[in-house]
């Protein structure tokens, strides 16, 4: 932790949005690790809560330690599985254990403090020891023990930022953000990141503004400082002065009121002017969300992210039945809409810890690549569901995310209808009319998406992937953010494909990424035939909004133009002139409720 500066006040620095929103508060330099260990004797009282931490950081530690084995294992990877089994009995010593508790107890010391303290008591052992062999423990003893204080401690400082924290950090995974989501924090800024990583996705699902690539946010920032993010300008505000303070306040306050008005339009149909409805869903990515989709009135759930559920559940293993208690809250936060569940795509960049295990993670083991090699761990996902699709008939949507041939959807098709037999052999309900669709997030399938049309029910695109695997830019690497263009001609080329293969065979057409709750993004889509459009509840109000001024005609000419384009700076431009004219539209509109 930086302690605050003197730096000049109004500082700006600038970065991109990724969730859009302004709030005031206090900047929380956060990093991961590198936190001093505290000497001092905590009070009595707190002993309790100080062995509660060290058991808790060595559960997590365990699992993570679990699920790491489990991916040697499956890639017959002996050495690592070797080292990691070699610390993981460390970390399940009796007699550390003993010790750590003990000097808790009786010293009435902070967890990190008995663990190093502990662990050190080893340590000094081996080397005063004439056992070379086992020297070699060291570094795993080391290894073991840094894990254990770097959760003890980050558990501790995320805690503690308080409710008006705005956390400036170089970089967040995925669980940070629920963690500090759960913890309240106004904002993130991070001096790297993708604006579609899981990490942005996430903080947009829970509505924590964010801004991201700032590259110097952590150096500019003291912990402290007051500071104001502007997800609306892009850019962050550093110990503002009252002038500038007051002007925020003010800005807060009219986006309160737009949001307001944006309110207002919750209730209306989603149809365009004229008369057209657009199914706009929702993309859950959490059981707390599910209340959104009733608030904002979602057409069901576009796109459900199993992959959530196995943040906090440590090793690639499915509890069936926390599986269907998700689905189960699915379906009755969606009325009697549809729901698409995707099946698990873990991999990429949604199990930050692996990325270091292999070179590519986004072209690597990642969604239907892993539910093939793990048999069990599919069928019992698609038992799951099926049960639960049983109970609730036609409601049903399974996608299929990472497809990217044929091949792999054919072996997936074939094990959905062994674990339907097996369901009805046993007397358990199910649905026969279950529907299986694949993600359009692979260029080979939007290739190939004719053939597609033929064996699935329906198509959702995944934008976010599809963008990256197009132009060859990692959605996550700030190096290339400015190429990741989710409007680049090409990639619109095979949305368009997919559209037009989908009307052929009457196979229905979402689009599940990102780019479905840009409102310019969403005219273009419709205008192209998309019908469905999924996001985050919370995105929904504002692109109703535009399909609501716009008519399919409008959006056709616009997506014809979009379509024609061949350069990114020529869409650019489109989206401004259709910006200012949309702007023009938002005014009358607004006039005209005020007038009543
Ligand atoms: C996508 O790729 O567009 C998508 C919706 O899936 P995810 O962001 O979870 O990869
Ligand atoms: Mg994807």
């Amino acid at each position: 932790m930086q302690e605050g500066n003197s730096k000049e006040s109004n500082a700006v620095v600038k970065g991109v949005t990724a969730v859009e929103g302004v709030v005031m508060g206090v900047a929380r330099l956060y990093t991961r690790g590198n936190i001093n260990i505290d000497p001092e004797p905590v009070e009595e009282s707190r002993v309790p809560g100080e062995i509660e931490k060290f058991a808790r950081a060595k559960k997590s530690i365990g699992m993570e330690m679990q699920r790491l084995t489990d991916f040697a294992n499956e890639r017959e990877d002996s050495q690592t599985r070797d080292i990691l089994s070699a610390q993981l009995e460390i970390l399940n010593d009796p007699e550390l254990d003993q010790m750590v508790q003990s000097h808790i107890e009786g010293k009435h010391i902070r967890a990190e403090k008995a663990v190093y303290d502990a662990f050190q008591y080893y340590i000094d052992l081996i080397k005063s020891s004439e056992k070379t062999f086992l020297v070699s423990r060291l570094s795993d003893l080391r290894d073991v023990r840094d894990r254990l204080i770097n959760n003890i401690q980050q558990l501790a400082v995320i805690a503690n930022f308080g409710k008006d924290a705005i956390i400036v950090t170089d970089d967040v995974s995925p669980l940070e953000v629920v963690t500090f989501a759960r913890n309240g924090v106004r904002g993130i800024i991070c001096n790297y990141g993708g604006l579609t990583s899981h990490a942005s996705i996430i903080a947009n699902a829970m509505g924590i503004p964010m801004v991201i690539d700032t590259k110097s946010a952590t150096r500019e920032a003291g912990d402290g400082d007051t500071v104001i993010l502007d997800g609306y300008g892009q850019e962050v505000i550093l110990r503002p002065d009252d002038s500038t303070s007051g002007s925020y306040r003010r800005a807060i306050k009219r986006h309160k009121e737009e949001e307001k008005l944006l309110r207002s339009v919750i209730d209306k149909p989603a149809e365009t002017l004229c008369g057209k409805k657009i199914s706009l869903q929702a993309n859950i990515d959490f059981e707390d969300e599910v209340l959104n989709i009733e608030k904002y009135r979602a057409d069901g759930i576009g796109l459900l992210r199993t992959d959530t559920l196995l943040m906090n559940a440590g090793p690639i293993s499915m509890d069936g039945k926390r599986q269907e208690q998700f689905c189960q809250t699915a379906y009755s936060g969606s009325g009697s809409a549809l729901v698409t569940i995707r099946l698990l795509d873990v991999g990429g960049d949604k199990l930050l810890d692996l990325k270091t295990r292999e070179a590519n993670p986004f072209l690597g083991w990642r969604g239907v690549r892993i539910l093939l090699d793990r048999r069990e761990l599919l069928r019992s996902q698609l038992k799951a569901i099926c049960r639960v699709a049983g109970q609730q008939p036609g409601r049903t949507r399974i996608l299929v995310p990472m497809i990217s041939n044929m091949d792999e959807l054919r072996e997936v098709k074939t094990e959905l209808e062994s674990v339907q037999k097996q369901l009805a052999e046993k007397g358990t309900p199910i649905d026969k009319n279950i529907k299986l669709g694949v993600m359009v997030e692979v260029p080979s399938v939007a290739l190939q998406v004719k053939h597609f049309a033929k064996e699935v029910d329906f198509f959702s695109i995944g934008t976010n992937d599809l963008t990256q695997y197009t132009l060859a830019v990692d959605r996550g690497n700030h190096l290339i953010s400015d190429l990741y263009q989710p409007m680049h001609p090409a990639v619109l080329a095979f949305i368009s494909m997919t559209v037009e293969a989908g009307d052929e065979r009457d196979v229905p057409v979402a689009v599940c990424g990102e780019l479905a709750s840009d409102p310019f993004a969403a005219m273009v889509l419709v205008g192209l035939g998309v019908n469905e459009l999924s996001m985050t509840p919370r995105l929904i109000p504002r692109v109703k909004q535009a399909i609501r001024l716009h008519t399919i005609r409008e959006m056709g000419e616009l997506a014809r133009q979009v379509l024609a384009s061949v350069s990114i700076k020529e869409i650019k431009k489109l989206k401004e002139e259709w910006q200012s004219a949309y702007e023009v539209k938002l005014r009358e509109e607004r006039a005209s409720a005020a007038r009543g």
